[in-house]
């Protein structure tokens, strides 16, 4: 069977997979694939509007899974996610079985009419049930499955046209909010995750090794808030207690598993944290300038200053 992924991109708040970044999801439902003992093409939508000599290989597939993250409204300077028009103009030529998903889907943003299959879940253990049991399932992956699959996926990366360079590989290291329990920022869909699930240390570390192996050299954590990594009091308070040691654990491991690594960035934090927890999250910064590259830069979120706008989207921190 003849299976293409058309990765659309992804631009969500705690994942970024537009190039040079490739995403994580686009990775997991190459693992998926692959755990279900079949084989893939790959091509980005970039790829699909040059009309590529790729693009007549996906033409030809029985399956297209096409990865549609959310996207956000504003002026891409390089690749631009897979748009409405072009959800449709694929679904109308690609005569083949029709697979999506990716926030777009799963949380209703866009039209997929014409798609045999839209997931509701991770596109990727929908893809992996589909192929292995013949039921498209709508559920999320387990955290094994999560793990597995970062491996099994990560040589995705080869057929990617920024690869090896300048292409940076996002790796998660939890999923959801620590505000979740409050609903967290109106515009935001991570608390809609539910309780944040975090992955241990030796996993991220694992997936991190098997990339490089595989020849990345440049990575972004991302999650949420990288101070709330395995941050104690989750669900109790909306300002978890921030958890340097595991934090030293996991940059210092990744930095062992791929020691020629040219970019080590983290992604997203939350300033409410940071502020009611000075004396862990001097560590932490510290930590980062011992063990990430230059050019890091935190994203603290802070959408407005306007008392009235804060109140009525529940955001997350005052001037
Ligand atoms: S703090 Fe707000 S913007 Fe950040 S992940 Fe949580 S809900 Fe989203």
């Amino acid at each position: 069977m003849n299976i293409a992924i058309l990765d659309g991109y992804v631009d969500e708040p705690a994942c970024l997979g537009v190039p040079p970044y490739i995403s994580p999801l686009v990775r997991y439902v190459a693992g998926g694939v692959k755990d279900s003992n079949k084989d893939f093409t790959y091509l980005t939508i970039d790829e699909y509007r040059k009309n590529s000599d790729k693009v007549k290989q996906m033409m030809g597939s029985e399956v297209l899974i096409l990865v549609a993250g959310a996207a956000v409204p504003g002026k891409y300077l390089r690749g631009m996610p897979v748009s409405s028009k072009e959800i449709r103009e694929i679904s109308e030529k690609f005569d083949g079985l029709k697979i999506s998903g990716g926030a777009k889907a799963r949380f209703g943003l866009d039209n997929f009419e014409g798609f045999d299959y839209v997931a509701k879940k991770d596109l990727d253990a929908s893809v992996y049930d589909f192929f292995t049991e013949k039921v498209f399932s709508n559920r999320n992956r387990t955290i094994d499955e999560w793990n597995k699959w970062s491996v099994k996926g990560a040589e995705i990366v080869k057929y990617h046209p920024d690869f090896p360079q300048p292409l940076v590989a996002e790796v998660e290291t939890m999923r959801g909010c620590v505000r979740y329990f409050t609903g967290g920022c109106s515009f935001c869909i991570e608390p809609l995750h539910g309780k944040p699930l975090f992955r241990d240390v030796d996993d991220i570390v694992k997936e991190v090794k098997v990339l490089n192996s595989t020849g990345v050299v440049n990575f972004r954590l991302t999650q949420s808030c990288f101070f709330s990594y395995k941050a104690i009091g989750i669900g109790e308070t909306e300002t978890p207690t921030p958890n340097p040691d595991e934090i030293k654990k996991l940059l210092s491991g990744i930095k062992n598993a791929a020691p020629n690594l040219k970019v080590l960035h983290v992604d997203n934090a939350n300033p409410a944290v940071i502020s009611e927890h000075p004396v862990e999250s001097e560590k932490i910064m510290k930590i980062l300038v011992e063990y990430c590259t230059p050019g890091n830069v935190l994203a603290l979120g802070m959408e407005s200053a306007d008392p009235a706008v804060i109140r009525a989207n529940n955001l997350n921190a005052t001037p």
